[in-house]
């Protein structure tokens, strides 16, 4: 069962509640921004196909070598299961993972002319990728508003009553309509900033979060 955040019985409206947590988060992280490190969106469609199931810091590890030997879609495309596996080891998942990559490689250079589109079902349609990593590659490669829903955003998200629903395509729509549109990417970075250091899976230090004030 979803332990209640205390914030839900001092602001009884969603609309209010929601401005405050919106106050909070930006006070406490006033410069949220994507941890996997990239220098393009095909970097970052790759980073974050990896961060599946492994921390954005291993996967920061494994991605320079990566982009070294493969800097481009069209380099991936080309390369062998054995080669990519070798390298993305460490990530976990790494066969289904090195399938993915290949394949979402192959897909952008046969279809998109070696362009990683911009377009939600364009993104969606290559191999590895769900609308996370649709949101995650649109909203910080592309600067496209969108709302990225991963465990932490849907955890915090049930905790702080704002849904109640652990379907991430329903939460990422719900919050849309209480988050500003200009501040969906920041939003949802800085939930989990809060996600990794105060409101984790395992424990909530309520009484050092400023969300409880
Ligand atoms: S840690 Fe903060 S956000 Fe999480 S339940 Fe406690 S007060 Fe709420």
């Amino acid at each position: 069962m979803t332990i209640q955040c205390p914030a839900v019985k001092l602001y009884k409206s969603k609309v209010n509640r929601m401005k405050h947590f919106i106050d909070v988060l930006s006070a406490r992280y006033p410069e949220p921004k994507c941890a996997l490190v990239h220098d393009n969106p095909y970097e970052l469609i790759v980073a974050t196909i990896l961060s599946a199931q492994c921390t954005d810091k291993q996967v920061n590890k494994v991605t320079p070598a990566l982009f070294k030997k493969y800097p481009t879609p069209n380099k991936l495309a080309k390369a062998t299961l054995a080669d990519v596996e070798v390298l993305i080891h460490s990530t976990g998942f790494f066969k289904h993972k090195a399938k993915n990559l290949i394949g979402m490689a192959q897909a952008v250079v046969n279809i998109y002319n070696g362009e990683i589109p911009q377009n939600m079902d364009e993104l969606t349609s290559l191999p590895g990728v769900g609308r996370k990593t649709a949101n995650v590659v649109r909203a910080n490669a592309f600067n496209i508003p969108s709302m990225v829903v991963d465990t932490h955003v849907i955890r915090i998200s049930n905790k702080l009553g704002f849904v109640a629903t652990e379907e991430p395509e329903i939460i990422e729509h719900l919050l849309e309509k209480l988050v500003p549109r200009e501040r969906w990417r920041d939003y949802s970075h800085q939930v989990i900033m809060l996600g990794r250091e105060l409101c984790t899976a395992k424990k909530t230090l309520c009484d050092e979060c400023p969300v409880n004030s």
